[in-house]
């Protein structure tokens, strides 16, 4: 007779901490057999890289310790999941499968069907858990901010004990091994350094945030450079769950909590802006959970069709390549690309450029920012490509202008030299806007322009009113508010603005899910 077991599937949730699938897969009595899935079709998605794998190797190496440590060493099992399942119930007999609810793209989606499809097949049991604030099926956006808060403030789930261990007679059961990380299956080496992964280095860097680097968090947060040092820099561990949001919730609630004097009004401020941006993440997953179409559709149909046949790969190309001839555009593409991670700011930048002087469809954008970041977060990151694009229909038009952000946030040009070297020697005051150096100016600091660097590929001044001509061609079309208060009434915030909020009115549609996204 085959051994009973019940598996825990672990997905984006790569720890044993505050992990409620795991708790109850450890309290059911049966061994436990810990299984990650290497799903080599995921890997071939556009925008799936192999900087994500990096971090998610160096988590399951240490996951993998920590299953060990618990009395069940973790199963890695490549394949089509079904398939792996299939495998492994003929080797067990699978009682239940264990598992957190995936917030992922229309791929996972639809894998996760055809795993539950299955499951019912067979009368396999499949339990799945809340992912942090994201509320599946839920009826109204009215009050979810409530049951996201209510949930973020319960105990974190305490890590069992011990996993009851595969009998005797399956102690030679074949666990797999990690797929290396320069294994082919997961495309082309990453183009640059990859953010380190594991929960030991998730927990570092919260301590070090919470104790010195976050109380000047909110003073650089959209300084290229400067955030990289002071922001959290825990994206990616949250995205992989090395991580979970609530115990990054309460920690920081708890410093809060303990500070005085000084130190209080000091870190008031940063802790309060931080956890906002913690619950801007389920926010926006939450869009996603509610409307799987956004990784593919834009929230407000009309703009559907707006940019797709105007697609230039050449402008598409210099952006990708940072040779756009606007040094912090350029500086940023190429900053990211090496490093994968770029500040909030930085990246609406990017896109907003791609979107409106470039004119480009923001899918295809955001898949080559999707491959770039090492905290690719579906959830976040379609609403956020879709609201820096203009196509939501509920979010205030943002384009940012490359040039006065550059002034603004790399003052005397230190970013922009150190990753457009070919401005090295420009001096400091023509480093924004290059093309205004006279020839010979040019020649003396060795950037001929056209040359050595780029012409701007387009004139930012002309591009803007034409995207917002037709952009305002669309808007005014009938039937587009109408819709616009449907998007908002499924996916909007509910929250109010201060002062809105005082005199009793309702913010305005159009202005509700700017707030605490920017510093000004
Ligand atoms: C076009 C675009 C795409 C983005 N794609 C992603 C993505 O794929 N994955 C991702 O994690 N973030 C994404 N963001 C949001 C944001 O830029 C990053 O979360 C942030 O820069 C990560 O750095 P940090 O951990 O130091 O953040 P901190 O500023 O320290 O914030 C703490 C945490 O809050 C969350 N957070 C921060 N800002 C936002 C925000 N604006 N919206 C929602 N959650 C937020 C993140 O989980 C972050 O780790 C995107 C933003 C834009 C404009």
């Amino acid at each position: 007779m085959r051994e009973q077991i019940v598996i825990l599937w672990f997905k984006r949730d790569l720890r044993v901490v505050d992990h409620a699938p795991l708790a109850a897969a450890a309290a059911c009595g049966l061994p436990v057999l810990p299984l990650y899935i290497v799903e080599p079709d995921y890997w071939r998605q556009p925008f799936a890289s192999s900087r994500h794998w990096h971090f998610i190797h160096d988590s399951l190496a240490d996951l993998h310790g920590m299953c060990a440590r618990l009395g069940q060493p973790m199963a890695v099992h490549t394949g089509d999941a079904v398939a792996v399942f299939k495998k492994l119930h003929s080797a067990f007999d699978v009682t239940a499968i264990y598992a957190h609810e995936e917030i992922g793209n229309d791929w996972t989606y639809k894998r996760d069907t055809q795993v539950l499809a299955w499951c019912a097949e067979t009368g396999i049991a499949l339990h799945e858990f809340p992912t942090n604030g994201v509320v599946r099926r839920l009826k109204t956006r009215d009050n979810w901010a409530g049951i996201r808060n209510r949930r973020m403030a319960q105990p974190c789930v305490a890590t069992p004990a011990a996993l009851t261990p595969l009998g005797a007679r399956n102690t030679g059961f074949e666990l797999g091994a990690l797929p290396d990380k320069a294994d082919a299956l997961f495309g082309a080496p990453p183009p640059g350094a990859v953010q380190r992964g594991g929960r030991a280095e998730g927990e570092k860097l919260l301590q070090s945030f919470l104790t010195t680097r976050g109380r000047h968090y909110t003073a650089h947060m959209s300084a290229p450079g400067l955030s990289e040092i002071y922001g959290s820099r825990l994206s990616a561990h949250l995205t992989w769950g090395t991580l979970s949001a609530r115990e990054v919730d309460q920690a920081t609630a708890k410093c809060q909590a303990q500070l005085s004097g000084e130190a209080a009004r000091a870190w008031k401020r940063p802790l309060a802006a931080f956890r906002s941006r913690l619950a801007w993440r389920c926010h926006f997953m939450q869009k996603l959970e509610d409307q799987p179409s956004i990784e593919h559709k834009a929230m407000h149909a009309f703009f559907d069709g707006m940019r797709e046949d105007s697609f230039d790969p050449e402008l598409f190309a210099a952006w990708q390549a940072g040779r756009t001839g606007y040094p912090l555009v350029d500086a940023c593409m190429r900053n990211l690309t090496a490093n994968g991670w770029i500040t909030f700011r930085m990246r609406a930048m990017l896109v907003s450029f791609a979107s409106y002087d470039l004119w480009l469809d923001w899918r295809q954008t955001g898949y080559v920012l999707a491959r770039l970041f090492t905290d690719y977060e579906p959830g976040i990151h379609y609403s956020q490509l879709q609201m820096q694009s203009g196509v939501t229909g509920i979010n205030a038009i943002r384009i940012y202008n490359p040039v006065k952000q550059s002034y603004d946030h790399d003052p005397d040009g230190a970013f922009i030299k150190k990753w457009v070297p070919e401005l090295t020697d420009v001096p400091s005051a023509f480093v924004h806007e290059p093309w205004k150096m006279s020839r010979a100016m040019q020649q003396e600091s060795g950037c001929i322009i056209g040359q050595d660097y780029p012409e701007p590929v387009v004139d930012h001044r002309a591009a803007v009113p034409a995207a917002r001509e037709k952009m305002a061609r669309i808007r005014k079309m009938q039937g587009f508010s109408d819709a616009s208060k449907m998007v908002h009434a499924k996916l909007g915030s509910r929250k109010r603005t201060r002062r809105k909020a005082r005199s009793g009115a309702r913010a305005p549609a159009a202005q509700l899910d700017m707030l605490n996204l920017l510093d000004g």
